[in-house]
This record gives C-alpha cells, sequence and structure tokens, in this order.
C-alpha cells in the first residue's frame, strides 16, 4: 500500500512543500499518491547543502561509508514487499518483476558497501631517470565533491541505486532527481537514508518538473552529473553540463543474432525473456533478432507461439508477464509505429494490437529498413525478426544503428564470439544469451549515441572520484 503522500528530502531532513505532483496507477490510471514537489528555492538550498557537506563526506572512513550502506541493504530486506508493491503501482511493473527489482537494489547496494574498502591506490617507482633517482609516488582516490544524479522512469529502484549506492561508497554528497513518473522508490531509499548518520546535507532526493530542473546540471558547485535517460534529453543535457564530468547512460535498440549453430529452443526462450519482460521498456531490450537462414523458420515458429502465450492484465496479479506501458502517449507511439511498418511490408507473427496502456506483446518480420520501428527505440514490448545467410553480414547489420548499448549471440562457434567481441559496436557483447543480461556489478554502458562512461559499481566509484599523486623526495 502507498501512503497518501511522500515528502522531498532536502539535506536529509523530509520536507513537505506548498506544490505536489500527483502518481498516477499505471494500470488503472487513477491517482495513487502524491509526493511534494521541489521548486528553485529547495534545490538551490539542497545544492548548497552538498557543497557545504563535501569535506565531512570526504572525512568520512571507509568502514562508515560501508555501514550506511549495510543499513540501508537491511531495511530494504525489511522493506521488500511494501518496495515491490510501490514499484508494481507506480511503474506499472508485474509484480514478479517487482520484486526482482527489490532483489537487484539489495545486491546493488551490497555490492557498493564492499566496494567502499577497495577504493585503493598505487605505488608508483618514477626512478626511470636520473633526475628522478631519489622520487617515488603514491596515488590514492579521492572524492569528486557532489554529485547530480538523474534517473528514469523504468527502474525506480535499481538504477537509483547504480547511483546513490556508488556516490556514498566513494564519499560524494548527492543531489538526485527522479523520474516524475516514478518518485517514489528514490522517495523511500531518502526515507531510509534519513535513518543513518550521514554528515548534515550529503543528500537530497528531490521530485522536481524539468522546467526548474536547470541547476541539476548546470550548477558549477556539482562535479559530475550522472544520467540516464533518452538520448535525446542526455546528450542535450551534455551541451549544458559546462565544466563538470558527464556520465550518460542512454537507450538503444539492441539486436540479438542467432546463428545456425545454436542451440533454438533455448534462443527462444531467452529472446522472449529478454524482449518483452517489463513490457520491452528496458533500454537493452531486444528489439532486432537476426536469425540464420537454416534456422530462420524454426526460430520463427518458436518466437511467434510463445509471444503468443505471454499472460498480459493487471501486474498485480502473479500470472501476469505483460503490464502497462508507461502511458497512453507511449501505447499510442507504438501502435502507430506498428502500423507504419505493416504499411511499409512488415508481417505481424504476434500481437499488433493495443488498448490505452496495454499494447500487445508483437513479432514482426521484414522490417522495412526505414520505419521507426527499425531505426528508433521501441521500448515497449515489440521486437522484429530478420534473416541472414553469413554471420559477418550479421554483424554488420547489427552495426546499422545509432546506438550500442548491448548486443546478444547465440552461437557454439567460440572464433565467432571472438568476432562478435571484436566487431560489434557496443558496451557489452553476451554470447549465448540476451542483450538484456546484466548483473549488477559489471561495467555497463553504452557507446555511439547510447552513451559515454559506464555505471557498476568499481567503474561509478572511479568517475565518482579523482585520482590525487604524491610524490615523494627520498633524501
Ligand atoms: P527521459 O530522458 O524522458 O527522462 C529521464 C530523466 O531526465 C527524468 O528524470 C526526467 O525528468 C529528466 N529530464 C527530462 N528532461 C530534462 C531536462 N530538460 N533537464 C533535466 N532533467 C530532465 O527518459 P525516460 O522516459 O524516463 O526513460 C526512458 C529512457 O531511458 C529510454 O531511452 C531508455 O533506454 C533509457 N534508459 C537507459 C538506461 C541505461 O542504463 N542505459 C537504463 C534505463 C533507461
Amino acid at each position: 500500500m502507498l501512503k497518501d503522500s511522500y515528502p522531498l528530502y532536502l539535506a536529509n531532513e523530509p520536507v513537505m512543500t506548498d506544490e505536489s505532483l500527483k502518481v498516477l496507477d499505471k494500470y488503472s490510471g487513477k491517482v495513487a499518491t502524491k509526493v511534494a514537489l521541489a521548486g528553485p528555492k529547495e534545490i538551490e538550498a539542497a545544492i548548497q547543502a552538498a557543497h557545504d557537506a563535501a569535506p565531512a563526506m570526504a572525512a568520512l572512513k571507509s568502514y562508515q561509508r560501508r555501514a550506511v550502506l549495510e543499513h540501508c541493504v537491511a531495511r530494504f530486506r525489511e522493506r521488500a514487499e511494501e518496495l515491490a508493491e510501490a514499484l508494481c503501482i507506480e511503474a506499472g511493473k508485474p509484480i514478479k518483476d517487482s520484486r526482482g527489482e527489490v532483489v537487484r537494489l539489495i545486491e546493488t547496494f551490497r555490492v557498493a558497501a564492499a566496494e567502499a574498502e577497495r577504493i585503493e591506490g598505487r605505488v608508483l617507482s618514477l626512478d626511470n631517470h636520473e633526475r628522478a633517482a631519489a622520487y617515488f609516488g603514491m596515488t590514492k582516490r579521492v572524492p569528486i565533491g557532489p554529485v547530480s544524479l538523474i534517473t528514469p522512469f523504468n527502474f525506480p529502484l535499481n538504477l537509483t541505486a547504480h547511483k546513490v549506492a556508488p556516490a556514498i561508497a566513494a564519499g560524494c554528497p548527492f543531489v538526485l532527481k527522479p523520474a516524475e513518473k516514478t518518485p517514489i522508490g528514490a522517495l523511500i531509499i531518502g526515507e531510509i537514508l534519513a535513518e543513518t548518520d550521514l554528515p548534515k546535507g550529503a543528500f537530497s532526493v528531490l521530485t522536481c518538473m524539468v522546467e526548474n530542473a536547470g541547476p541539476f546540471t548546470k550548477d558549477d558547485r556539482l562535479k559530475l552529473l550522472s544520467f540516464t535517460g533518452s538520448d535525446k534529453v542526455g546528450w542535450m543535457l551534455k551541451g549544458q553540463a559546462g565544466k563538470k564530468k558527464v556520465v550518460l547512460e542512454l537507450g538503444g535498440n539492441a539486436a540479438c543474432i542467432v546463428d545456425e549453430t545454436a542451440d533454438i529452443a533455448d534462443a527462444a526462450e531467452r529472446i522472449v525473456f529478454g524482449a518483452y519482460y517489463q513490457s520491452g521498456q528496458s533500454c537493452i531490450s531486444v528489439q532486432r533478432i537476426l536469425a540464420h537462414k537454416d534456422i530462420y523458420a524454426d526460430l520463427r515458429q518458436a518466437l511467434a507461439s510463445k509471444v503468443k502465450d505471454l499472460v498480459a492484465g493487471d501486474p498485480r496479479d502473479e500470472k501476469t508477464f505483460i503490464g502497462p506501458v508507461i502511458s497512453e502517449g507511449d501505447g499510442e507511439r507504438l501502435k502507430s509505429w506498428i502500423d507504419a511498418a505493416v504499411k511499409g511490408g512488415a508481417k505481424i507473427l504476434a500481437g499488433g494490437k493495443r488498448d490505452g496502456v496495454m499494447v500487445d506483446a508483437t513479432l514482426l518480420e521484414n522490417l522495412p529498413k526505414d520505419c521507426d520501428l527499425y531505426r528508433k527505440e521501441a521500448f515497449g514490448p515489440v521486437a522484429a525478426m530478420e534473416e541472414f545467410a553469413d554471420f559477418d553480414e550479421a554483424l554488420t547489420r547489427a552495426n546499422d544503428s545509432r546506438y550500442g548499448l548491448q548486443a546478444g549471440v547465440f552461437t557454439r562457434d567460440i572464433l565467432r564470439a571472438h568476432r562478435a567481441w571484436d566487431r560489434l559496436e557496443v558496451g557489452g557483447v553476451i554470447i549465448n544469451d540476451v542483450p538484456s543480461w546484466r548483473v549488477d556489478h559489471m561495467p555497463y554502458g553504452g557507446v555511439k549515441d547510447s552513451g559515454i562512461g559506464r555505471e557498476g559499481l568499481t567503474w561509478a566509484i572511479e568517475d565518482m572520484t579523482e585520482l590525487r599523486l604524491m610524490v615523494l623526495r627520498r633524501t
């Protein structure tokens, strides 16, 4: 059950403001709760508080940072079902998947707690020349300072965790702006962080309207912007970020290649999950399925029959696999993209219909290469098959995208696996599984329009810290 209203968190404290934002139950479309909205005054106060808290955060010892993260792990475990139910309502995420996201939230904080103790430096011999014979150096990593965190709607808990947990592990104060469509997860994380003894001002969680969000990107007191969301918004913000470091985790239209050596039943099972899980609203959802001509018909039949069997409906129902998409507008957009593809010559193999926020799990083939479903990010339960004759041609076609987040390759040929790893223009190649495969401590991020930088705790902590060198003369 959701509460009637949720405060924002300003400098570690819950605050109700004069303005609030309604949060909808995404399946019923009814108002589920409301959250306090931050305006320019609260945002300015939060950034100043983060700036002022930077020395105290930097002074925390690793065992203290770890203790904060471990407190969160314990509290997430205690409140797991409440978190899953909130997610199910605010994101329309099927309850089973919502529980899965809570497990990942816990894992992300658990790994961050361990990583907090592994932020290490190096000893450097600098004596490679006579003039430096008496010198050696040491490096350590120091917190970059206050960081700005902006998150998307689709994983309100775990993508918040991917920014908040490394910030705490690294010793950085933060200001977090959750997505307006799904702010509750981040606010509950804020509530739990408020129970810890993080230094005053160390964190703020501020739901706000985008027209007020400028300082999250532009304010020079913030030393890093970590943004996850659409490529359109992400690259625009990078242009406004001034001197700060920028990490962008953006969209994709992931390809999955299945060659003639692959286990077709296994590939079909995994692709259906990777394409339609969470109604395809994942940045690494399978959108383009490239199948070798010798197995194309078998894979098509296996996929089409599985897609038709997916259970759609109320996300609260334990049996539901396909819940709503995030808004009526997205339902409309997806339906118009499907219709345009069909008009251009594509064939529907399963699904194709829409009723409000419920879009059928849809499988197509023969997409025209200039249609939106081929070129853009669908971010919905829609995928399309195409046939190839030669593995290298499949790699070239997989690269025919302005995106490059992850790609999947089903093959039993180790040389092809290496070729895919060499040639695919992506941040990660997943062999014998779908591009949607992820564990939270692996390096994760994209190339091309899909972003810059990597998340995964070790890499996020690296971004949130600076290398500082000390040179020592020993005479
Ligand atoms: P979005 O870009 O619309 O919004 C993301 C965040 O940016 C939200 O908090 C939003 O309020 C904020 N925002 C929007 N305009 C802003 C502005 N002018 N100034 C400051 N903040 C602004 O994205 P979305 O619809 O919430 O999420 C879906 C997108 O996120 C998809 O493209 C998906 O692929 C991508 N995504 C990427 C990853 C990844 O790790 N690469 C993970 C999840 C989602």
